[in-house]
């Protein structure tokens, strides 16, 4: 049987076996329990052991009632007595024959039983060892077995998540380690950006120099930015440019694997990267881990998540500015992050990884079809104008889905028209012509978009038609009227370009009604946009008579699911807000409804197109527009502007559209 100490030498184990154990903590809490139920068992054994050498001659042992015992001391056939805190053992000679009575649950209170022990002179002792052990073994032991049953289970759980997701059943596959050969010339569209990641590459490449200066170099560089934005090409591109080893993980990975896990990844990434420094940490999605501690929002918290971030926090505090590791992380939520996430010696520089302007997506285009056909009447530039508003993700998506296209019709190269299509595909999902539509459904969109295409050529302020079509694509759109921007990116808008807005959302359904008949759910969006534009005007551009140049802040309580709205303005501005939006959109819908009725013909033609073949380019539709107005001799209203909101709201004197 174990001795207990033995316990040391186990313990001395423990260093050689050191990332054993730290890889393996649960693993390593299973063999310790195992370990202490061990020592208890011999503490046990050895109390037999001692009580049955002394007692040799005993011939049997008998459980009987505390009372019985006391009776036998009574009596005077006992011989020796041995007590516990709980028990009672009691030596009876009867004719000769030695018989051990062994009682439990002796009441401890019982004050009677020393004196009366002196009084017939029986030898005693107590034995407090046992009685206590047995006590707490009795108490831990199912509980040990319990933890250690349901740690060697959790372990093999986590070893079989491991084995399923990871394949070799170890989690360190999380960890991607790479030598990348990104280049910064990769990375495109995102100049203030690179610039200000350079100085990272340098030290990199020449950790001394900065060191010996004593230049305090920062330990994490926050890369903040939509998705698909370049952010993980970025990181790599430095890890590139100063070729060094690139350790990967991502943020979200971490939180879904098994608990206590995430804490002992994040200290193994570490300690690579330290072991490879100079070398370059990338975490992508950090806000899975940095989740603002504050705004949990569940009760109880994530302790799994608390613990990775912790432990994040204490391996960035935890090497010098003399260890030439740089932590990178990205993220699209900056404003989710922890505070102490952000504090100085951790991710104290944010690099802001922005959507491509004009020339930077050209730039992205560029890179991305350095290695595929492209045929000569490509032209990236008109690519480049129609894609405002896309991220170099979506741009790289765009020449392969045009390069598939191109290989379906069996083409050598990429036409200019493959890449139109692409660009489509990616504004509004994939084509599903396959869908079937009823002829009515078909006959509501068909009037639907003509209306809208007829609005927004006739309206001064709004974007030009480059194409309607009624084939269904995506999610619920069961047409669409395509106004991509001829003119580059615009952060800007003027008043009467809003206004337009509003007219051309409201004409898909003032079409509906005019032609149809009827109304149909098909311009529900419509007119919650048109609405939101025109509370926007009020509330947040200081567009209206209303409220003015005053700004009314809505806040939404998020308290239980955000039932409560309060306002920092008077019930009787938000009346006459209400008013005014009301009145205002029935003022636009009469005035479009009108709109149409008077270009119904050219509406009909449109709409007949498009019943027959689907789509309509924004060139035929002004074709149609131009030949209705020369056929009734009436003055061109091509971009006509719309009214303002404060004009449209009063009440009717200059009705005159
Ligand atoms: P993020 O990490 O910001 O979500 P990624 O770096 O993963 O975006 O971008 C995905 C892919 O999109 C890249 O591998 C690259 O092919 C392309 N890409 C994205 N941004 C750019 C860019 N600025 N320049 C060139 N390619 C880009
Ligand atoms: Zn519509």
């Amino acid at each position: 049987m174990a001795n207990p100490n033995s316990n040391p030498n186990n313990q001395n184990k423990n260093p050689n076996n050191k990332n054993f154990f730290n890889n393996n903590p649960l693993l390593a809490f299973a063999i310790f329990s195992i370990l202490i139920i061990m020592i208890f068992k011999s503490f046990i054994g050895e109390g037999e052991g001692i009580g049955s050498m002394l007692q040799t001659n005993v011939s049997q042992t008998q459980h009987v009632k505390y009372s019985q015992i006391k009776e036998e001391i009574t009596q005077g056939d006992v011989k020796s007595v041995k007590l516990t805190s709980s028990t009672i053992e009691a030596i009876i000679d009867k004719s000769g024959q030695k018989i051990r009575y062994v009682a439990q649950n002796v009441p401890t209170y019982d004050k009677d039983l020393i004196p009366l022990l002196d009084e017939k002179k029986i030898a005693y002792e107590g034995v407090v060892g046992n009685g206590w052990f047995s006590e707490l073994i009795s108490m831990l032991l199912p509980i040990l077995i319990f933890f250690a049953i349901w740690i060697f289970l959790a372990n093999r759980m986590s070893k079989g998540m491991g084995g399923g997701i990871l394949g070799a059943g170890k989690a360190d596959k999380l960890i991607n380690s790479e030598k990348p050969d990104t280049k910064f010339d990769d990375v495109q569209g995102v100049e203030e950006a690179k610039d200000e990641v350079k100085e990272i590459v340098d030290f990199l490449k020449y950790p001394e120099r900065y060191i010996e200066l004593g230049a305090k170099i920062p330990k994490g560089v926050l890369l903040v930015g939509p998705p698909g934005t370049g952010k993980t090409l970025l990181a790599k591109a430095v890890a590139g440019e100063a070729s060094v080893p690139f350790f990967s993980v991502s943020g979200s990975a971490f939180i879904e694997m098994f608990v206590g896990v995430g804490a002992s990844r994040v200290r193994d990434l570490f300690a690579q990267a330290k072991k490879e420094a100079p070398s370059i940490i990338f975490i992508d999605e950090i806000d899975a881990i940095g989740k603002s501690r504050a705004s949990g929002g569940q009760l109880g918290g994530n302790d799994e998540r608390e613990q990775t971030l912790n432990q994040l926090l204490a391996e960035m505090d935890g090497f010098g500015t003399d260890t030439p590791v740089i932590v990178l992380a990205a993220t699209n939520r900056p404003e989710t992050l922890d505070a102490a996430l952000l504090r100085a010696g951790r991710f104290d520089r944010q690099v802001l990884v922005d959507k491509p302007d004009y020339e930077g997506r050209l730039a992205i285009l560029k890179v991305h079809s350095k290695d595929v056909k492209l045929a000569k009447n490509v032209d990236m530039e008109i690519v480049a104008k129609q894609t405002a508003g896309l991220a170099g993700a979506d741009l790289a998506n765009i020449i392969n889905e045009a390069a598939l296209l191109a290989g379906r019709f069996n083409k050598k190269e990429i036409e200019q028209e493959d890449l139109l299509e692409a660009i489509e595909r990616a504004f509004v999902g994939l084509e599903k012509k396959n869908r079937k539509i009823s002829d009515m459904e078909k006959k509501i969109v068909a009037y639907h978009e003509s209306g809208h295409a007829l609005m927004a050529e006739l309206t001064k302020g709004a974007t030009r038609v480059t194409k309607v079509s009624i084939i269904p694509r995506g999610l619920g759109a069961l047409g669409y009227t395509l106004h991509l921007p001829d003119e580059e990116d615009r952060f800007l808008k003027q008043k009467h370009e809003l206004m337009a807005e509003v007219d051309v959302l409201l004409s898909g359904r003032a079409a509906e009604e005019v032609f149809i008949g009827e109304i149909s759910t098909g311009a529900g969006n419509d007119l919650d946009r048109a609405t939101a534009i025109l509370k926007d005007m009020i509330s947040v551009y200081g567009m209206s008579d209303v409220a003015g140049l005053m700004v009314l802040k809505r806040s939404q309580n998020s308290f239980l699911g955000g039932g409560m709205v309060s306002t920092d303005y008077s019930e009787k501005m938000a009346e006459d807000i209400d008013n005014h939006i009301k009145q205002t959109l029935n003022e636009r819908y009469a005035y479009v409804k009108q709109t149409l009725r008077d270009y119904h013909d050219a509406i009909v033609q449109m709409a007949s197109i498009l019943l027959n073949v689907e789509v309509i380019e924004g060139t035929k539709v002004r074709e149609i527009i131009d030949n209705y107005e020369k056929e009734h001799q009436m003055p061109s209203r091509l971009a006509h502007e719309a009214k303002s909101i404060t004009e449209a709201a009063k009440p009717k004197e200059d009705t005159q559209a």
